[in-house]
């Protein structure tokens, strides 16, 4: 994880809400970073100030309709949204803040507030949650020595095993022969809905295979490094496919090229 990473993850860590490979990832970086740790702390500081009842002030009546107004989700409205509430951040500031000192610590605890609502306000794309849910998921397999529920060299073992567990049959295919056995299949809960794993080995590297009803993305396979994993994601033939790897980008761009001939008929 990079200081950019680890500063976006911020908020979410300040509030319990990452995932626990997440934040032992977040924990590292910030024993290594001084830098990263001098902004977690200051944050850390700030919510804690933020909590006390007595620096707590009332939202004006219209500012949940002008929020509300600007949310359609384009980041040009968000863009909008952020100035909006830096504005109104600024005018309720008493201009004697400087010299009572309670107020002078509202006055700071606002500025960072107002950094918090930027950060806040960079919400993760629905890819982005797709792709960390999938490295989560990868990284939970081969933690918790869940690859597989059915355990097989054979597709003609794992396609019928996934037989009334989900309502759609998976394209499961060996590609044994050019150096990506498939190992065996199971089932997992991702993106909202049971999906299907295919699970091959490229050497000593394991690659999930993850399939699911869908036309998400293009024919073409777009490959990209996450938290250092290999992903591939693509779709064809009313399948959205996702692999992911530590092997590498090449081993991955082989396999995902031998499956794609496979199933683009
Ligand atoms: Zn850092």
């Amino acid at each position: 994880m990079d200081h950019e990473q680890t500063l976006d993850l911020l908020p979410a860590y300040l509030d319990q809400e990452l995932s626990l490979s997440e934040a032992r990832d977040f924990e590292r970086h910030l024993e290594q970073c001084a830098a990263c740790r001098q902004v977690y702390e200051q944050h850390r500081a700030v919510s804690t100030q933020l909590r006390q009842a007595a620096l707590r002030i009332d939202a004006p009546p219209d500012l949940l309709p002008r929020i509300e107004a600007a949310l359609p989700g384009r980041p040009a409205s968000r863009e909008a949204l952020n100035q909006r509430l830096q504005r109104w951040l600024g005018s309720i500031l008493p201009a004697r803040s400087t010299v009572w000192s309670p107020l002078g610590a509202v006055a700071v605890s606002l500025a960072v507030l107002g950094l918090s609502v930027n950060i806040y306000l960079k919400v993760p794309t629905a890819e982005q949650r797709l792709t960390q849910e999938l490295v989560d998921d990868h990284v939970r397999s081969l933690q918790s020595n869940h690859l597989f529920d059915v355990i097989s060299t054979d597709k003609h073992t794992v396609k019928p095993w996934f037989n009334g567990k989900i309502d759609f049959a998976p394209p499961v295919i060996d590609l044994a022969q050019q150096g990506y056995p498939l190992v065996g299949g199971r089932l997992d809960f991702l993106n909202g809905r049971a999906v299907a794993v295919m699970v091959y080995r490229y050497k000593l590297h394991p690659i999930n295979l993850y399939v699911w009803p869908g036309n998400d993305a293009g024919a073409s396979a777009k490959i990209f490094e996450q938290r250092g994993y290999h992903l591939a994601h693509w779709s064809t033939g009313g399948m959205n496919y996702w692999a992911i790897t530590d092997a590498g980008a090449q081993e991955l761009g082989g396999f995902t090229a031998s499956l794609r001939a496979q199933t683009q008929s």
